[in-house]
């Protein structure tokens, strides 16, 4: 058996008793260490607990409980609480870090009848484009193992293509699940704002941060939807807008769908054959049945200065709690307490993560809070604005995901703003709090390109919709590395 599965496909051989859970579960765990000192997308493989998991799963298959994620082997992102089992968010901070509780959407899947099969690595904290951040090792590209599976949901994304998992969560603060699908020709949904909890996220920016899958398709997407939304009262900031079925919207026809083409997202720097095979998808949606139009939205400009504002300033709240008193690491060589929660910091944290601090402590501090951060947060809102006038005339708006291919790992390592540069087209979004897809939608020279899908607040049936539309008329998500 190929592990190239779809939940879908994973899920139609489960029910037909083709294959146990247990069974499936032990090919996915042989790939895993096949193919893991290649791609090193795991912090920790969950061996016992996945074989555990299995078992309930085919005893919940057998009683015909089970729904379409049971017995399917998953990988959550290492910055979700996963209760027993190492958190690390890839950060050497939380290297010893075993949550009491697991997180909204980890307590879901669990209940749907997951088989756990690890934590996928990520850039620290989340904070970063390529997964070089991590703290514990760098992930490489299945599809070329000497380039990045982008970030900061690299292992997350990288696992998925290289068949070492069905499906993955990550998490989007600016593009981190969107990117590194479009780096790993996978397919990656971060929701609106509010559509799926928090809860035991571990918090890197809370006005932008939100859960969504990484799967091989549209449909496995509408599927980890189903289950992961909703409203949840231990998140205040979930909306209680009731849950669709997400997979009855997907339907390979888009006549009466009019997409904008936001005109800016074509940025200097992007490289012809990303812009080139945009142009092409655009031409197959119209292909398809859509009307398209240029559009343009001024304020994205501002985004990336916005972005780099607001999230290091809400960072630089969030990571105050790790003072080597109440979390993991923590620096014992002295009997000065402020000595220890300085050197606490000082060796558990990466220079990102300490960069951010700093760019946000600055930026909140008195005498500086007008001039960068109210200024910010009022910029937001003109984005905001901005992409709620396109929704009054668009059902939803096309761009590319990633101005570039995957590029070679070291490339940026030592250029922080050229790093910044790789989330010019996903960042807008979580600014607005709105939802967006990657899918696949080419290769230049083996490389994977994405195209993104911009919906309204929780439009997601929507995109998913489109995305299910060119899916179906392309090869691109078909494809597969050979790892
Ligand atoms: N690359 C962006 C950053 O470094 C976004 C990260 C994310 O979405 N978590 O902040």
């Amino acid at each position: 058996m190929d592990t190239f599965l779809t939940i879908h496909e994973a899920g139609a051989l489960l029910k037909k008793k083709q294959v146990a859970a247990v069974e499936l579960t032990k090919t996915y765990l042989e790939k895993i260490n096949k193919v893991e000192p290649k791609i090193r997308a795991f912090v920790t493989v969950t061996e016992d607990l996945a074989l555990a998991q299995a078992r309930q799963a085919d005893n919940m298959l057998a009683e015909g409980s089970g729904g379409p994620l049971t017995g399917i082997p998953a990988l959550i992102k290492d910055n979700m609480c996963t209760r027993g089992t190492l958190t690390t968010c890839s950060s050497k901070i939380l290297q010893n870090f075993v949550p009491p509780y697991d997180a909204m959407v980890v307590e879901k899947l669990n209940t749907a009848g997951v088989v756990t099969v690890g934590k996928a690595n990520m850039d620290e904290f989340a904070m970063g484009s390529s997964t070089e951040n991590s703290a514990i090792h760098i992930t490489h590209n299945p599809w070329d193992l000497e380039r990045v599976p982008g970030g900061s949901s690299g292992g997350s994304a990288a696992a998925v293509a290289a068949g070492e998992t069905v499906y993955a969560l990550g998490s989007d603060t600016g593009g981190s699940i969107r990117q590194p699908a479009s780096f790993c020709s996978v397919v990656g949904l971060k929701p609106t704002y509010g559509r799926v909890s928090r809860y035991g996220l571990v918090a890197f920016a809370s006005s932008l941060d939100q859960i969504g899958p990484l799967t091989r398709d549209v449909t496995d997407a509408a599927l980890v939807m189903n289950v992961i939304a909703g409203h949840d009262r231990r998140d205040s900031t979930s909306v209680p807008v009731p849950v669709p079925d997400y997979t009855k919207n997907l339907i390979p026809d888009l006549k009466g769908f009019r997409l904008g083409i936001p005109k800016e997202y074509f940025v200097e720097g992007m490289q012809p054959e990303v812009a080139g095979a945009i142009r092409t998808a655009i031409k197959k949606l119209e292909e398809l049945g859509a009307a398209t139009a240029e559009v343009s939205l001024p304020h994205t400009r501002h985004s990336l200065a916005v972005y780099y504002i607001i999230a290091p300033s809400e960072a630089s709240a969030n990571l105050a709690r790790y003072d080597g008193v109440k979390y993991g690491y923590q620096f014992k060589d002295t009997d000065n307490i402020w000595e220890a929660m300085e050197k606490t910091r000082q060796y558990g944290f990466g220079p990102e993560v300490k960069r951010r601090i700093m760019l946000g402590t600055y930026a909140l501090s008195a005498g500086y809070y007008d001039a960068y951060y109210l200024k910010a947060q009022k910029v937001r809102t003109i984005i905001r604005r901005e992409f709620d006038a396109a929704f009054e005339k668009y059902d939803a708006l096309i761009t590319p995901t990633s101005p570039t291919v995957p590029f070679k790992i070291g490339e940026k390592a030592d250029d922080p703003l050229q790093m910044y540069l790789s989330d010019v087209c996903t960042l807008p979004v979580n600014i607005a709090g709105i939802p967006a897809i990657s899918i696949p939608a080419g290769f230049a020279n083996g490389l994977p390109i994405g195209l993104q899908i911009i919906g309204k607040p929780f439009g997601e049936e929507t995109i998913l919709r489109i995305a299910f539309a060119f899916e179906q008329a392309t090869e691109w998500g078909k494809q597969t590395p050979a790892v």
